[in-house]
């Protein structure tokens, strides 16, 4: 028996055998050639190749795990016709006279150790995206064909880490959980566990060379262990550990359609939070009462360019569409910190969490900031659609985005483009903005509360700095104390405050909020029945 701990991105409990996925890099050799055209065009049908491969994995994806998830094969194609990647290559080629495996395999290392380098988190997570489009070449050249996954039994995942590639051609229904040596909370592996509803562990410090694939494994997701040939007694544990889990999913179906009310009557609102069109269906499946947070930045990432009005419009009148009357809030764009975009052109920052990010771009670069405007405003007449700012610190912010909407407004009826105008609330994710909440209340319709960036500016912590984790408390006093100032502050000006950061769809403080008087939750959707059973077996009055 052997038990490793790791970080859990998705809790729940999995037994199984293993899957071991060794990197297999493939072995290739240099190799002197005669004529380099020759070599040149076996690169460019591979190309070609891999292309068409993408775009089968894109489509697949799409279906499966909809388009945020999906998206990253179209940067795959992207990074494939990348001109300094392709130059790079093109040169080893021509001018050492050697194969086109050989210079694939030497550039994707070079590329991908400099992306490795970078101190940005997702764009060092990229470094096993340039590996995995240089191993699809390299295999196109030779020849050979992609792993088939279809044949495989139920079983866990274990990997140094897993390339959106490899997680895509699996199905589904027969992973179990997945456990990675490396990875990150911004990995692929880590997002697409959290859509699939699976338990998994990154950071595990397991020797791969030592497991065999096949051996029993039990992960277990709520305290990050993963135990590898498990004694009996463990696995019964496990087991008896799973079936109620499963009892639990089952019973929370019976959930679907109730209201979420206290034992003493006092409702609560509870949404989801999504990030593209596609995950709608989960907020469906899930019985939410709306939308509380779609991330619309995820339009504007994995892009070579700003997405048109007309793409953006697309996008939010079907989410509003497919709601048929449910709230759908819409945030503007939330770009910089952990989410870059290289069209931007943000530029480096020592402290990216504290620059220039979010409401900063839109109020200095308004073009694009009324884009997005216009995209909303023209999607308001399709169905119940809100506008929410982020990362709001003062009243003068406020008062710009009016005078550009008050712009937007003014085209939108010159030009004679039907709109209703929607409710406009803000992020509360700044201390400034929870001590000045009073001001802040009489100027718009709601707050929702950004626990995940509040907490990283109350407790000066980088969210995303793996080393501060044992320090990041979102239960701190400080926290909770703020939550409810911002509520009172909400209330007193006849407004509404909901949570739409992590720490909503923490159970153990579903009841601390409903009695702070807090009036919405947003969450995962998975999570969303969940709170539910709390809300309904609770009482607001103590
Ligand atoms: C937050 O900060 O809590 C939040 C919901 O926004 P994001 O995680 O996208 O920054
Ligand atoms: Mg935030």
């Amino acid at each position: 028996m052997l038990k490793l701990s790791g970080k859990s991105v998705y809790k729940g409990i999995a037994l199984g055998p293993v899957v071991v996925l060794k990197k297999n890099d493939q072995q290739v050799t240099r190799v002197k050639i005669a004529d380099a055209d020759e070599e040149l065009a076996r690169l460019e049908t591979a190309g070609e190749k891999s292309k068409e491969q993408l775009q089968d994995l894109y489509e697949k994806a799409l279906k499966e795990v909809g388009e945020a998830s999906a998206a990253i094969f179209e940067v795959h194609q992207m990074m494939l016709e990348d001109e300094d990647y392709l130059d790079a290559i093109h040169n080893m080629i021509r001018t050492e006279m050697i194969n086109a495996e050989y210079a694939a395999a030497v550039t994707g290392d070079n590329f991908s150790e400099m992306f490795a380098n970078m101190d940005d988190d997702y764009m060092k997570a990229r470094a096993a995206d340039v590996k995995d489009i240089s191993n699809r070449l390299i295999k196109n050249l030779m020849g050979e064909e992609d792993i088939d996954f279809s044949s495989m039994e139920p079983s866990v995942i274990l990997a140094d880490d897993l390339t959106p590639s490899e997680t895509v051609q699996m199905d589904k229904k027969k992973i179990l959980a997945f456990v990675t040596v490396h990875g990150s909370i911004n990995s692929h592996t880590s997002i697409l566990a959290r859509m699939m509803n699976i338990p998994a562990l990154i950071g595990v410090p397991v020797d791969l060379e030592e497991i065999r694939s096949g051996t029993q494994v039990v992960v277990d997701g709520f305290n990050g262990e993963v135990v590898f040939d498990p004694s009996e007694e463990v696995c019964a544990s496990a087991r008896g550990r799973m079936e109620e889990e499963k009892e639990k999913l089952t019973l929370l179906q019976t959930l679907k359609g109730k209201e979420n009310i206290t034992l003493d009557g006092k409702t609560i609102n509870i949404y989801a939070n999504i990030g593209s069109v596609s995950d709608v269906g989960y907020v469906l499946e899930n019985d939410a009462g709306g939308i509380g947070l779609f991330r619309s930045e995820f339009l504007y990432l994995g892009k070579e360019d700003y997405p048109t009005e007309e793409e953006q419009f697309q996008a939010y009148k079907q989410v509003v569409q497919t709601m048929a009357g449910k709230k759908v809030i819409i945030r503007t764009l939330d770009i910089g910190a952990d989410k870059q975009v290289d069209y931007f052109n943000l530029g480096k920052e020592d402290n990216p969490a504290m620059g220039y990010r979010a409401i900063r771009i839109c109020l200095t670069e308004p073009e694009i900031f009324k884009t997005q405007l216009r995209a909303l405003l023209r999607a308001t007449v399709f169905g119940n659609l809100s506008i929410m700012y982020p990362m709001i610190t003062s009243v003068e912010e406020i008062k710009k985005i009016y005078e550009i909407m008050d712009e937007v407004k003014a085209q939108l009826d010159a030009d004679g483009i039907p709109y209703k105008m929607p409710e406009q609330g803000i992020m509360i994710e700044t201390p400034a903005a929870v001590m000045i909440g009073d001001e802040l209340a009489e100027m718009v319709d709601f707050f929702s509360i950004g626990t995940n960036d509040l907490t990283q500016y109350t407790l000066a912590i980088d969210r995303q700095n793996e080393r501060l984790d044992a320090f990041y408390n979102p239960h701190h006093k400080a926290i909770l104390r703020m939550i409810q100032m911002v509520v009172d502050s909400a209330h007193k000006a006849g407004k509404w405050a909901g949570i739409c950061g992590e720490l909503g769809a923490d159970p153990e403080l579903t009841e601390t909020f409903v009695r702070m008087g807090v009036d919405e939750l947003s969450v995962a959707p998975s999570m969303v029945l969940r709170l539910r059973k709390t809300v309904r077996e609770m009482r607001a009055e103590q």
